[in-house]
Parts: C-alpha cells; sequence; structure tokens
C-alpha cells in the first residue's frame, strides 16, 4: 500500500520547477510514494516544440514499474537495428540490439517524440490528489534561510485571465527541485555555476514525410562526413507512416531565417540522396538551436537540487540528453521520497548527486562530445581508421555486446549503482 500523505500533514510539499518530462517525472515518482508535490510550469500547457526523441533500454526498464514504458510503446517505434553510415563509404556497420537480450528486457531503442511523453507523465500524476501542477506559474524566487527545515518559493501567476498583471504568490515547500531546464533560473537562485561551454555551431533539425527505408537506413542512422555529417530518426509522429527526422550541424555563415528556408532543408536532403537530379522534399518541420556542454558544480544546495537539464546540458549523438535526466528523476525522487517520510537521513541526497553528476561527467559529456568527434573527423587517415575499427566490433559479438552496452547508457547505469 502507498504511504498515506497525511501521516505527513505537518509536511510542506516538495516543490518541482519546470512540468518538462524530467520535472513531471519526478512529481510523479514522489506522489506515487504518498509525498505531497506541486509542480510549477511558467508556460500555461506541457510545450510542444521538437526535442529529444529516442529512449534507451534502461530508461525504458525503470519506468516500466510506473506504467509509462507501455504507454509510451503503444505509441512509439521500436528500432531494433542502428546504422552507423559515411557519406561516401556508404553503410558501415548496422548495430542489432538484440545481442543485448541477456542484458535487458528491451533490446532496442524506442522513438517517441518528447511532447508526447509529457501529456502521458502529467495525466499519471493528475491521479494523485496530494499532487498539483500549476500552469502559468512562472517560478521567481526562492529563500531557504528565513524557516528552518522549509524553502519559501515566489512565483508568478499568470493564469488568470481576468487580472490585468500577474501577481506574485508565495509558497512553504520542504524541498524544491529544480527541473527548469539549461537556462534555470533555480540554479542561478542559488548561485549554482554551469561549468563547460557552447559549441560554435547551431544544429538544425528537420522533418520530411519522405519514406528513407526504402533506400535501405534504418530507423535511427548516424552519417559521418567532414563536412557536415547527418543523425536520421523515424519519428511516429500522429500516427503511420510518421516522418523522418534529421538533425546536421549548420556553420555560423548562415542566418536563422537562411537555415529555416525550405531550400536548406531540402539542399541537405539532396546531398544525402546524392541523386543525379535534385528532388524536392515535402518538408513538414524546421527548427534551429544552439549547443552546449555543460554540468552544474553542483547539483545540491541545502534543500534545493537540480535534475534534468538544469543540473547538465550535451549535444544530442548518442541520445543521452532526456534519458540521462530520466534516469536523474527516478534516482532523485526515490531517494527522496525516503528522506521526506523520514526513512532515510539527508545524506541521502547527497548520494543522488554522487551518482549522478560523476555519471554524467564520465559518461554523458564524455561519450556524447566522442561521438561529436568521430563524425566530423576532418584527417582522412583517422576517418578512415575509425571506420575500420567500428568494421572490427561488428565482427566479434563480444567486442559488438561491450559497444551496445555503452552506447545504450546500461554500463553508465551500472556505474552510477556501483557509486556508495
Ligand atoms: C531546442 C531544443 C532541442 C533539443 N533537441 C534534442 C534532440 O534532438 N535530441 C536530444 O537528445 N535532446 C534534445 N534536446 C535536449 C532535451 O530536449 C532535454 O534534455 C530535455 O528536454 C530535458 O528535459 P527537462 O525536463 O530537464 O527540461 P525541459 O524539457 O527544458 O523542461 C523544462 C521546463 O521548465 C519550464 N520552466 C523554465 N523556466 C521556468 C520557470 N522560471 N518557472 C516555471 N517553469 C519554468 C519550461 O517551460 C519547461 O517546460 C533539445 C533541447 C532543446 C532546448
Amino acid at each position: 500500500m502507498l504511504p498515506n500523505p497525511e501521516h505527513n500533514s505537518h509536511s510542506n510539499p516538495v516543490m518541482v520547477v519546470g512540468a518538462g518530462p524530467v520535472g513531471l517525472l519526478c512529481a510523479l515518482v514522489l506522489a506515487r510514494a504518498g509525498v505531497p508535490v506541486c509542480v510549477l510550469e511558467s508556460e500555461p500547457r506541457t510545450t510542444l516544440d521538437l526535442r529529444a526523441g529516442t529512449f534507451h533500454p534502461p530508461t525504458l526498464e525503470m519506468l516500466e514499474p510506473l506504467g509509462v514504458t507501455q504507454a509510451m510503446m503503444a505509441v512509439g517505434i521500436r528500432v531494433p537495428t542502428w546504422q552507423s553510415r559515411d557519406l561516401q563509404e556508404g553503410l558501415v556497420v548496422e548495430w542489432d540490439m538484440g545481442v543485448l537480450k541477456n542484458d535487458t528486457p528491451y533490446p532496442y531503442r524506442l522513438h517517441l517524440e518528447q511532447h508526447r511523453l509529457t501529456p502521458i507523465l502529467l495525466g499519471m500524476l493528475q491521479a494523485y490528489p496530494h499532487a498539483q501542477v500549476l500552469f502559468s506559474h512562472e517560478f521567481q524566487s526562492l529563500d531557504q534561510t528565513s524557516s528552518p527545515g522549509a524553502v519559501k518559493v515566489v512565483a508568478l501567476d499568470r493564469s488568470r485571465s481576468d487580472l490585468d498583471q500577474a501577481r506574485p504568490v508565495e509558497f512553504t515547500s520542504s524541498w524544491v527541485i529544480g527541473a527548469d531546464g539549461g537556462k534555470s533560473l533555480v540554479r542561478k537562485s542559488v548561485n549554482i555555476e554551469f561549468d563547460g561551454y557552447t559549441w560554435p555551431e547551431r544544429y538544425s533539425v528537420v522533418s520530411t514525410t519522405f519514406d528513407w527505408a526504402p533506400l535501405g537506413y534504418a530507423d535511427n542512422a548516424y552519417i559521418s562526413d567532414p563536412d557536415q555529417w547527418v543523425a536520421f530518426f523515424k519519428m511516429p509522429d500522429v500516427g503511420p507512416p510518421g516522418l523522418w527526422r534529421m538533425t546536421v550541424p549548420v556553420g555560423t555563415d548562415l542566418s536563422d531565417e537562411e537555415v529555416l528556408h525550405p531550400r536548406y532543408a531540402n539542399a541537405i536532403f539532396n546531398r544525402v540522396l546524392n541523386a543525379k537530379t535534385p528532388i524536392e522534399f515535402p518538408i513538414v518541420h524546421q527548427s534551429v538551436y544552439r549547443v552546449h556542454q555543460r554540468v552544474a558544480k553542483e547539483f545540491r544546495v541545502g534543500r534545493v537540487l537540480l535534475a534534468g537539464d538544469s543540473a547538465h546540458v550535451n549535444n544530442p549523438l548518442g541520445g543521452f540528453g532526456l534519458n540521462s535526466g530520466i534516469h536523474d528523476a527516478m534516482n532523485l525522487g526515490e531517494k527522496l521520497a525516503r528522506v521526506f517520510h523520514g526513512e532515510s537521513d539527508e545524506d541521502l541526497l547527497d548520494l543522488y548527486v554522487r551518482q549522478r553528476r560523476t555519471v554524467n561527467m564520465e559518461y554523458v559529456q564524455e561519450i556524447s562530445i566522442k561521438n561529436k568527434h568521430n563524425l566530423e573527423e576532418k584527417d582522412p587517415v583517422r576517418r578512415r581508421e575509425r571506420i575500420a575499427l567500428l568494421r572490427s566490433i561488428a565482427q566479434s559479438p563480444e567486442k559488438t555486446r561491450e559497444y551496445l552496452l555503452t552506447s545504450s547508457m546500461i554500463n553508465s547505469i551500472k556505474r552510477a549503482n556501483a557509486i556508495t
């Protein structure tokens, strides 16, 4: 039976800032454990913009007991193989995730748009009477010095259309989780530095209904090229046949307007297609965004904790960003529930920090940077060596398994669990 939140009526709710996937999942894990939670979200609803969309096996394993994986599988696309390609060489290796069948019940990637996951999490969270989600409430500031064991939070309430102006509202919470994304105001409020750097190039995301499967493309493919690498993802969209999404780096010489023109998307697709006569691709969506490699110096200051993009950001090569945020949310939610119920002392939260920050530094940052360097390698000798290395790994079932244990994040979870 779930603990009854009434038993903790003396305790203030946990405040989660941000109703992105990480914030909603933190809140869901806490609510399931009987912890009263309140989520503040500045937008009037869960956001719709195209972002992450690849889910790795450990993420699916973690979300299964919550019933989230089952809901995702009903609308997502299973991707049992993915490809390493080269623009000149063509297919280098097709990786079969089936070699992980003894390591995980989910030996595949699942593709699902991030904005289709958030409504699933929100619906589950809203089923708990002790969970509250306040949209159009923008976090402004916090104070954890005025009363011991409590954090005062001030937000701007824009939900009242009958009022001309937003009105400040004050909340008293027991703990605050900053899940308010890369520009996190929660992180800034507690003066945590966001160490790292921003890449000079932006990334462009383009979706088309043109079907790449008959040309031999797996539902996920990474194409190396010294001038402009390409990452392909087949996404479910509103249902079959789905969409093909492509991410490419964009040089600093082009304006956002030029990059967002269908002419630019068409030029890239035609370059990959290598057709004698360029064709017109049906373009459904285009966006451009900046990419960073940053990790917060601390994930915890007193009663304030960070999770997801507010704690760490990385390039999307490997699909680690959102997955690692979900791993944070599960880890933190479970530990904070125990602390909240008095089953464990606060030191348990420092274990969350040690496990998740270490893994982010050693794994998410390191491998996403390496993936990027590999795809964009300009030195022809090193490019040939890398292609030969990938092919030699693919020759050995044991090396293939080890390669896929790392690329599918299974090794990162093993590493985190080994930290005490
Ligand atoms: C434009 C963009 C494109 C991306 N594309 C990819 C991709 O292709 N592949 C990939 O793997 N990853 C991608 N990512 C990264 C991935 O989307 C993130 O890792 C993921 O969104 C992290 O989830 P989160 O819940 O931590 O943060 P977010 O999804 O950013 O959610 C944060 C939430 O907090 C809310 N918020 C912010 N400030 C406040 C405030 N002051 N008060 C209240 N609420 C607030 C926001 O409105 C938002 O709903 C992309 C990220 C961005 C920004």
